[in-house]
Parts: structure tokens; sequence; C-alpha cells
């Protein structure tokens, strides 16, 4: 297991950790040896993108296919270990996950980063923090982790946190109560229990937070779900659209659609209108192209997608 021995490291533990694999139930498709992943897997793929030379697929979770023999891979491997939403990776030796945490918010381009710390709430969803002088904003909620929470602090809190749509809402909550930020949200998203919600978006118009932000009314996956176009380089699409590393193209999902796949595909093609480079999803991979090739992607997943109605 990994393990913390000190009263600091065991309070860092705490801060992040919500659950510890279980060496009896790991999944026997492991590879032996020191990383493993055990029988509480959810599927949520977050391991494969953040360490791909030690995790891969097997039918309904995830495995580890090859012991980390680098530093490199070994630390990948630790910061899959503490996103996991639910601890279902687990390590035999002992190892110091401080370094790894102090890893997150992982930047990625420019002052975009990837929070990590995935919550169960959400499904493992990914969250993302941008950085600006006008005020930060927080894409879809991570876990509440103290230490996440702090280097957040540390890059300037939060001013506003987009909510693309209910299911990826994690912890709002708490970071809406520790940050004061205003949330933001479609109101065709909104229920009884969070009606409080500071923002409420409505129509199916584009709308323009700031010189730099953008709200996009993406109906399909669910009636009020929202991407955020953010400098004419970012889309943050929750579960609109994602890269699919297997087809190494742009993939939407009807099986995950619940609301309007025929929608999702209207939706889908008024993307076409605004250039980007990086595409951020909650759940599904990230990936980074030109704006001329990620549209030619988004071209071709709209006809994958008009091809199965
Ligand atoms: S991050 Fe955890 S829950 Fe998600 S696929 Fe990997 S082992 Fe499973």
């Amino acid at each position: 297991m990994a393990s913390a021995d000190s009263p600091v490291e065991m309070r860092a533990m705490r801060a992040y950790s919500i659950a510890m694999a279980n060496p009896s139930k790991r999944w026997p498709e492991n590879t032996t040896g020191d990383f493993f992943v055990d029988r509480s897997c959810i599927d949520c793929d977050q391991c494969r993108e953040i360490a791909p030379g030690t995790f891969d697929d097997c039918p309904g979770h995830a495995r580890v296919q090859r012991q980390p023999d680098s530093a490199q891979l070994l630390s990948r491997a630790l910061m899959a270990l503490v996103t996991c939403p639910v601890g279902a990776i687990g390590t035999k030796a002992k190892h110091d996950l401080n370094t790894v945490v102090d890893n997150f918010p992982e930047q990625l381009d420019d002052n975009v980063f990837f929070c990590g710390f995935a919550s169960k709430n959400s499904f493992g969803a990914s969250s993302y923090l941008i950085v600006r002088p006008e005020g930060n904003v927080l894409m879809d909620s991570p876990r509440f982790a103290a230490r996440l929470v702090r280097k957040i602090e540390q890059l300037g809190g939060v001013r506003w946190m987009f909510l693309s749509h209910v299911d990826d809402m994690a912890d709002q909550t708490k970071f809406r109560r520790h940050f004061q930020c205003e949330r933001i949200i479609h109101r065709d998203e909104v229920s009884s229990s969070i009606q409080d919600i500071e923002m409420q978006l409505a129509g199916t118009d584009p709308i323009r937070l700031a010189s730099d932000l953008l709200a996009i009314p993406t109906v399909g996956h669910t009636l009020g779900h929202m991407v955020l176009h953010y400098k004419n380089r970012f889309l943050f699409t929750g579960d609109h659209l994602w890269w699919s590393p297997e087809k190494q193209t742009l993939r939407a999902s009807s099986r995950y659609c619940w609301y309007s796949w025929k929608q999702q595909i209207e939706s889908m093609e008024r993307l076409l209108d605004y250039p980007f480079e990086w595409v951020l999803p909650g759940h599904g991979h990230r990936h980074h192209l030109s704006a001329k090739n990620m549209r030619e992607h988004l071209a071709k997943c709209i006809s994958w997608m008009r091809q199965t109605v």
C-alpha cells in the first residue's frame, strides 16, 4: 500500500485519500509487482489517461499492464493513484505521495490546468482550472481535497465555477463555500436541490461571460448541457465530446446520451463555428491538435454521428 508514517504524512493522506485499495481484491489481470488495481474500480479511465505506460483497459475495469520502471513512470502511476476517485489503485511498497500530490493542478498548456483528484460523485470526471488575471475559473468539480484546495488558493482562488451539467458537480457546494465563487449552470439543469446556484443561463444561444470566455449551450447529453470556449483555443466539453485514443478521433456517445442524440448532433454541428486546439472533456481523453486538424476531426465526428441515426 502507498503509506504515510509520520503524523504530517498521515494528515496529508487523509486530505486526499477516500479509500485504500485492497490487495486481496486485486484483479487477476494485473501484472505481478508493486502496483495493482482492485475490484472497486469503476472504469473511469483516469489512470489510463494519466499513466498509460502503467495502466490499460480490461473489459469493465482498468489493470496494471506494466509496472513502472523509471522515476517518470512511477511519478505518473502515483498521480493516477491520487486521482483515482474510489481508491482502487494500490501498491505493495511504501511511496511518499507528498511529491506527486503537489503536481496537481497539472499545467496542460498556457494557463490551463488539470485538477486531478477525481470524485466518485461525478464518476471520476476530469475538472480543470483556468488561471486568469480577471479571476480564475474552475471547470466542473474535483474532489474537495485540502492539498488541492491549498494549491488553488496559491494560484489565485476561484471566481467562477462553470458546471457543464448536473452529473459532474461533485463537491461544488464545498468549493462555493470555501472560495465564495459564483457558480454558473444552465437553467435547464437546475432542480430544487441546486436552485441557489448564482448564475443560471438560459436559451440555446452562446452567452459571452467575458472577452475570453463563451458559454455554449449544447443540448443533447442532457437538456441543459453547456461547453466552455476559452481564448479560441480551449474547448471544455463536459460529457458532450472527447478524444477517443482507440479511434484516434473525436467522439460522442449515443449510449451515454441521457436526453436527445438528435439534438446532440445539432449541437455538435454548431461547434464548427468555434475554433479550438484543445478538447478538454469530463469523461474521455483530452487532446491537442492544430485548430485546422481539430475542425476536421469534429466534422468527421459529426458525419459519423449522422450515420448512427
Ligand atoms: S482511476 Fe481508479 S476507478 Fe478509474 S479506471 Fe483507474 S483504477 Fe479504475
